[in-house]
C-alpha cells in the first residue's frame, strides 16, 4: 500500500474509474458521493465507502474533487459535512473538476485563508481515457504540490502538463474545451450538409479525413504559415470568403442550417475589412488578436515548418 491515503469525492463518469485506477495502482482510497451505487462500485472495486465529505477527507493525505460544477464543490467542502471540516495543514486538495479560473482562484483563497494547500489539476480527454489510466493532467500550483501529487495522478493520466500556478490548469482546461466542443458543432454541420446534399457520408469522411478540414489548423497550417509570421498567401482569405459563401449557398438550397459556418463567414469578411483579402486565410488569427486589443507582434513563433508535407507521397499510401 502507498504511503498517501486518498480521499475521492465525485464518483461519476470520471471519478469512478480514476478512483478504480488508484486503488490498482495500491493507494488507499476513501471515497464519497451523492449517489449510493457510484459508492457500492468503489467499495467492489476495492475502496471505502465515507458517509459524508467531512468522513472520507479525515486522515486522508490527498483529497481529490470530480464533481460537476463549482457550486457542487462548494456543497462537498463546506457545511458541517463538508471536506473543510476534517482538512489539515498536512493535507493537498487536488480539483480535477472543470471549472472557470477565477472559481478556482476563489476555492483555493478560502483554503489558503485557513491555512490550507489547494492543486488546480483539471483533465482533457474522455470517460474511455479515464478507464485506460490514459488522461492528460493539466497541474497548476506549487511545485513541491505538483512533486507530492505526481505518483497519483500518474495512476489516473498517462501526462502531466505543467500549468504554472493555480488557475492556469483551469484556463486551458476551458479554452481546450471550447475548440473541441465548437469542432464538434463544425463536424455536425459539415457531415449534415454532405447528406442533405445528396452525399454519402462515408465519402465525405473519406475526403475530409484527408484534408485540412479533418487534419486540424494547429497541426498544419498555423505551424507553417501564421506562426512563422509568414502571411504570404498559400489560400487568400478572398478566396476563403468566396468558398465558405459557395457552402452556405449550397446549404441554404439544401435546407441544412448550418451556424457555425454562418458565424464564420462573418470573421472572413471582417478580415477583408481590414484588408487582408490578399494574405493567406491564416490571417484570421491576427484578425481577432487585433480585434481583442492584442499586440500586433506575435507572442509565440515557430522557426522550422512542422509536418510540413503531411499529405504528401507516403502519407496517401
Ligand atoms: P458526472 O455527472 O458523471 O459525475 C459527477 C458525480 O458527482 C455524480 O456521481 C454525483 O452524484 C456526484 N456529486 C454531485 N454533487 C456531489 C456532492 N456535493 N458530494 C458528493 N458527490 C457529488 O460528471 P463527470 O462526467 O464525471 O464530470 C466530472 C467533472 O469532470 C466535470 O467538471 C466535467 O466537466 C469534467 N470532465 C468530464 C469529462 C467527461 O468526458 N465526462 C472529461 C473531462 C473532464
Amino acid at each position: 500500500m502507498k504511503n498517501e491515503s486518498i480521499a475521492f469525492i465525485g464518483l461519476g463518469a470520471m471519478g469512478l474509474p480514476m478512483a478504480r485506477n488508484l486503488v490498482k495502482n495500491g493507494f488507499a482510497v476513501t471515497g464519497y458521493d451523492l449517489n449510493p451505487q457510484a459508492l457500492e462500485a468503489l467499495v467492489q472495486a476495492g475502496g471505502k465507502r465515507a458517509a459524508s465529505a467531512r468522513e472520507a477527507a479525515a486522515d486522508a493525505g490527498l483529497v481529490i474533487t470530480m464533481l460537476p460544477t463549482a457550486a457542487h464543490i462548494r456543497a462537498a467542502l463546506e457545511g458541517p459535512e463538508g471536506a473543510l471540516q476534517s482538512l489539515s495543514e498536512a493535507s493537498l486538495l487536488i480539483n480535477m473538476s472543470t471549472i472557470l479560473p477565477h472559481e478556482t482562484e476563489g476555492i483555493a483563497a478560502v483554503l489558503a485563508a485557513r491555512g490550507l494547500r489547494m492543486l488546480d489539476s483539471p483533465v482533457g480527454r474522455s470517460a474511455m481515457e479515464a478507464e485506460r489510466g490514459t488522461l492528460l493532467i493539466l497541474a497548476s500550483g506549487a511545485a513541491a504540490d505538483k512533486a507530492r501529487a505526481e505518483e497519483a495522478l500518474l495512476c489516473m493520466g498517462n501526462q502531466i502538463i505543467d500549468c504554472g500556478e493555480v488557475g492556469g490548469g483551469s484556463r486551458v482546461k476551458v479554452i481546450n474545451n471550447f475548440m473541441g466542443i465548437s469542432l464538434n458543432a463544425l463536424t455536425a454541420e459539415a457531415l449534415t450538409l454532405a447528406e442533405a446534399c445528396g452525399l454519402s457520408v462515408e465519402l465525405a469522411l473519406q475526403v475530409m479525413r484527408g484534408t485540412i478540414a479533418g487534419q486540424g489548423h494547429m497541426n498544419i497550417t498555423y505551424p507553417n504559415k501564421v506562426l512563422r509570421g509568414d502571411l504570404s498567401a498559400g489560400f487568400q482569405v478572398d478566396l476563403a470568403h468566396k468558398d465558405l459563401g459557395l457552402a452556405l449557398e449550397l446549404a441554404s438550397r439544401s435546407r441544412a442550417c448550418v451556424p457555425m459556418g454562418s458565424a464564420a463567414y462573418q470573421s472572413y469578411t471582417a478580415a477583408r475589412a481590414q484588408g487582408r483579402g490578399g494574405q493567406d486565410y491564416s490571417a484570421i488569427y491576427p484578425l481577432m488578436r487585433s480585434l481583442a486589443g492584442l499586440p500586433e507582434a506575435l507572442p509565440y513563433t515557430v522557426d522550422t515548418p512542422v509536418n510540413a508535407d503531411p499529405f504528401g507521397k507516403s502519407a496517401a499510401r
